[in-house]
C-alpha cells in the first residue's frame, strides 16, 4: 500500500478533552480511539502525562495508552510537560512523546511554571532520558503559541526560529509550530513554515492549528504551500475555546481530510467512518458542541478520494449521503 500523502495526527483525546471540564470515561476514549485508528488515522495523541489535581480528565492517561498500544499499526503519541510526566509515558509505553514549548514568555510562566530557557533545559531531560533507555520513543516539540498569545500579543518571529533552531540542535527529533490559541494568518503561517522547513530540514514538524477565528483551514493551505506534510486536528473541533465562545478549537479533522482529499493528497483516511466516530464522542459527552462543515452538508456528489483518481484500491465504506445544494 502507499503511504498517504499527508500524515494527520488526532489530538482530540488530548487537546480537546483538556480543553473541557468534563471527563470521558476510560472505556469511552477507548472506543473512540478504535473508531478513529479504523477510520484510518495512523498516528493519535491519546492522553497528557500531568498531575491529576491540574487535570482529572487525563488521569487515566497509563490505561488509555496501553489500550491504544493494543491496535496494529497506530503510532500512540502523549502530551508531557516534563521529565516526570515522560518517565511516566515512556513507562506506559506510548512510541512518541511531544512536549509543549512556549514562544511566549509570560504564556511559558503561566502554563508551563517555567521561562522559556527552563522549559529548553527540561527537554534536554528529556532527550537524555530517550538517549538512556532501552527501549526507543520520538521526541517531538511543538512550539506553542508561535504565531501569537492571549497574555503578549505579538510574537517575534525571529525569537520563535531561534528557539525552533535551539531546539533542533539539542536533539529533538522534530519541532513544530502551534497556532495554541487561533493567532495565526495565512501569510505568516507560509513564511514561519518556510522559514522552519529551511532552518531545520529534516527535523520541522508539523502544523498544530486552531481554528478559533475562522482562520483554520485558510492556514492549512498556506502551510501546505511552504511544504508541510503533518497536520494535528481533533474529530469535531472537540474543546471550544473558553475565551471565544462558539469558536471551535482544533481545526476539525473531517474538514481537514476533507480539504486535503478534494485537493488530489491521500491521507488514507475514509470520511464515512471518521464522520461515524463523532457518535462515540457524542454519546459519551452528550452536552460538548461538536463543530464541522462536512458533518452538516456531507460529501457532494462526484467526490472521489486522491487515491481513487490515482487509480489505487477505494476504502470499502460507503459515502455517506450528501446534500446537493
Ligand atoms: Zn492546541
Amino acid at each position: 500500500m502507499a503511504t498517504p500523502d499527508i500524515l494527520v495526527s488526532e489530538v482530540g483525546p488530548r487537546d480537546g478533552l483538556q480543553s473541557i471540564a468534563r471527563s470521558m470515561s476510560t472505556g469511552a476514549k477507548h472506543r473512540w480511539i478504535r473508531a478513529l485508528a479504523a477510520a484510518g488515522l495512523r498516528e493519535i495523541e491519546v492522553a497528557s502525562f500531568v498531575p491529576p489535581r491540574l487535570l482529572p480528565q487525563m488521569a487515566d492517561a497509563a490505561a488509555v495508552v496501553a489500550e491504544a498500544l493494543r491496535i496494529p499499526g497506530l503510532t500512540v503519541l502523549a502530551l508531557v510537560p516534563n521529565l516526570h510526566g515522560a518517565r511516566a509515558a515512556v513507562a506506559a509505553g506510548a512510541h512518541k512523546l511531544t512536549l509543549p514549548v512556549s514562544a511566549s514568555r509570560a504564556h511559558s510562566e503561566r502554563n508551563l511554571r517555567k521561562s522559556p530557557e527552563e522549559a529548553v533545559e527540561e527537554v534536554r531531560r528529556v532527550l537524555a532520558l530517550r538517549d538512556q533507555s532501552p527501549r526507543a520513543f520520538g521526541v517531538e516539540v511543538g512550539i506553542s503559541t508561535a504565531f501569537g498569545c492571549t497574555l503578549e500579543g505579538r510574537v517575534d518571529e525571529d525569537h520563535v526560529r531561534r528557539l525552533a533552531v535551539a531546539l533542533a540542535e539539542a536533539g529533538v527529533d522534530s519541532v513544530g509550530l502551534s497556532d495554541t490559541t487561533g493567532y495565526a494568518n495565512p501569510a505568516q503561517v507560509r513564511r514561519m513554515f518556510r522559514h522552519l522547513i529551511a532552518d531545520l530540514g529534516e527535523r520541522a514538524g508539523g502544523a498544530h492549528l486552531h481554528n478559533t477565528r475562522g482562520q483554520g483551514l485558510a492556514n492549512v493551505v498556506a502551510a501546505l504551500e511552504a511544504g508541510v506534510t503533518t497536520f494535528d486536528a481533533s474529530l469535531g473541533g472537540l474543546g471550544g475555546c473558553p475565551y471565544a465562545p462558539g469558536a471551535s478549537g482544533n481545526i476539525v479533522t473531517e474538514d481537514l481530510v476533507f480539504l486535503l482529499e478534494s485537493m488530489g493528497l491521500d491521507t488514507g483516511v475514509d470520511l464515512a467512518a471518521l464522520l461515524a466516530a463523532r457518535d462515540v464522542v457524542r454519546g459519551a459527552l452528550p452536552d460538548e458542541p461538536l463543530y464541522g462543515h462536512l458533518s452538516d452538508a456531507g460529501l457532494p456528489r462526484g467526490f472521489r478520494y486522491a487515491r481513487e483518481r490515482a487509480g489505487r484500491p477505494a476504502p470499502a465504506r460507503p459515502h455517506p449521503a450528501g446534500r446537493d445544494a
